[in-house]
């Protein structure tokens, strides 16, 4: 589903952020992006969403390839209407939500549909009501952002996601700007999309919740992945000193 060859990014005035990733997402698999602050795990994701441009390297989206490097090391961007289909094909969750605060409930996840995917409105807000119902915010559709708690926003952002039809969902730390308390109801909403074999990479301080939903785990440390395994072999006996001393510090 996803394919990603020796990815490299840096910032103006910044050593490489990510250097020289390489992994793949296979349809239907679930994996976890843990590694220390800094390590790069933000920017890799925003490089796979085309929020910002690689230095070097290829990632292919269904086969198809979104970005490759020529031997000169030119960087090749597919032209903009391919580009245009695979971004609707990659689904993002942020850690802050991001909702728009002056559409209600329904008009935020019925905007993109409609307005970028070309779907008729009434089909929209249909989907819409159905995708509310499956997180269990069918009472919000006319609420506005400032009106919901941070976990009502993180599900209705996923619904707003999960309405462009995503062939892949990314999360950013999708907990992390929660109280703890609320934390739980947006995991529920990723463990049941897991198990309806949506394809997602989720970058997660939770631990316990990448052990017990992601297929695969991946590590990474200083702009590369240090380890990647099941959850099973990653946390119960990891190889790498790094991701040892990594884990040793949540226990
Ligand atoms: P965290 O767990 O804290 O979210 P992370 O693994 O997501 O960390 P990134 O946000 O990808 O880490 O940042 C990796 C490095 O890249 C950091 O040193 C950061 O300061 C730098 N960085 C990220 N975005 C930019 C930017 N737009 N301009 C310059 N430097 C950046
Ligand atoms: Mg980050």
């Amino acid at each position: 589903m996803l394919r990603v060859e020796n990815l490299y990014k840096s910032f103006a005035g910044t050593e490489d952020v990510v250097t020289g990733v390489s992994f793949q997402i296979n349809e239907g698999e679930v994996v976890a992006l843990i590694g220390p602050s800094g390590s790069g795990k933000s920017t890799l994701l925003r490089c796979l969403t085309l929020l910002e441009k690689i230095d070097h390297g290829a990632i292919y989206v269904a086969g198809e390839p979104m970005v490759t490097t020529a031997p000169s090391g030119e960087v090749i961007y597919a032209p903009e209407a391919a580009l245009r289909k695979i971004r609707l094909r990659l689904g993002m969750v942020f850690q802050n939500f991001n909702l728009f605060p002056h559409f209600s409930v329904l008009r935020n996840i019925t905007e993109a549909p409609i307005h970028v995917a070309g779907m008729p409105p009434a089909e929209a807000e249909a989907l819409a009501r159905q995708l509310l119902a499956k997180i269990g915010l069918s009472d919000k559709a006319d609420a506005y952002p400032y009106q919901l708690s941070g976990g009502q926003s993180q599900r209705v952002a996923i619904a707003r996601a999960l309405a462009m039809k995503p062939d892949i969902l990314f999360f950013d730390e999708p907990t992390s700007a929660l109280d703890p308390e609320l934390t739980g109801e947006v995991l529920k909403v990723i463990r049941n999309l897991a198990a309806e074999q949506m394809t997602m990479m989720v970058v997660t301080h939770e631990m316990a919740f990448a052990r017990e939903v992601a297929d695969r785990v991946i590590f990474m440390d200083k702009g590369q992945i240090v380890e990647e395994g099941t959850p099973e072999i990653l946390f119960g006996r990891p190889a790498n000193e790094r991701t040892r001393t990594f884990l040793g510090n949540y226990n």
